[in-house]
């Protein structure tokens, strides 16, 4: 269990707070900080740009070739793959073998060696499979989740908050929908890892979850100078 890189898995179903925790966690601990949704994200969003389908499984494979030759870790921070039609699109390709296989190298690099060669302590992936699949032997591990109400709540203010105009129903609704594409799939479910510490966050607000997962990190961290 014991990594150059100290790594942190943070996994969870959508809209459960986990992005907020990850990079929250990565900017106190100074990790590097890896969002894996961004990637299928990204997938989905070349195969919409070229006019491809991501529900058919060639089209998304051509995208996620794609993606991977252009991809940079800024992708992560660009809005326009968090709208809607990018987001079901996400969920298609990432229920593809192939297109989880093209992404897996830009993963386990990062695991190894963060966003650059030097001077990387430790890092912080969040993703569905990360503790389970990309990291086995990571040195934490979180599955966060919420139930199915308080994380639609989350979703609606979060775009609320943005100014977006959202329906709290439909939030409610494609939530479902997503959840039962990547729950109930059988490759690489949302699933905790056997080893996960679970964190129920339905009545915890952030600063707790942040709270809560720093304590457990600290007690297993030994900073190297
Ligand atoms: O977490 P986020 O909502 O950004 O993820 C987008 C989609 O990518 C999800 O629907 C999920 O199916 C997929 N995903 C995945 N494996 C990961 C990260 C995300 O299958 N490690």
């Amino acid at each position: 269990m014991s990594n150059s890189v100290f790594i942190i898995t943070i996994d969870g179903p959508t809209a459960s707070g986990k992005g907020t925790l990850a990079s929250k966690i990565a900017a106190k601990m100074g990790f590097d900080y890896m969002d894996t949704g961004a990637l299928y994200r990204g997938v989905a969003k070349t195969a919409l740009d070229q006019g491809l389908d991501p529900s058919i499984a060639d089209d998304a494979i051509k995208a996620a070739k794609l993606l991977h030759k252009q991809y940079d870790l800024s992708l992560q921070d660009d809005p326009a793959i968090r709208t809607e039609a990018v987001s079901k699109g996400a969920s298609e390709v990432a229920a593809v073998q192939a297109v989880r296989d093209i992404l897996l190298d830009l993963q386990k690099n990062f695991s190894k060696h963060g966003q650059t060669d030097e001077a990387c302590v430790g890092v912080v992936m969040e993703g569905r499979d990360i503790g389970t699949v990309i990291c086995p032997d990571a040195d934490v591990k979180f599955f966060i989740d919420a139930n199915a109400d308080v994380r639609a709540k989350r979703r609606f203010k979060q775009l609320h908050d943005k100014g977006v105009d959202a329906d709290y129903d439909e939030i409610l609704k494609q939530l479902h929908i997503r959840d039962g594409r990547d729950i109930g799939r059988s490759i690489a479910p949302t699933v905790p890892a056997d080893n996960a510490v679970i964190l129920e966050t339905s009545k915890m607000d952030a600063k707790q979850v942040l709270e809560t997962a720093l304590k457990i990190i600290v007690s297993k961290y030994t900073p190297q100078y």
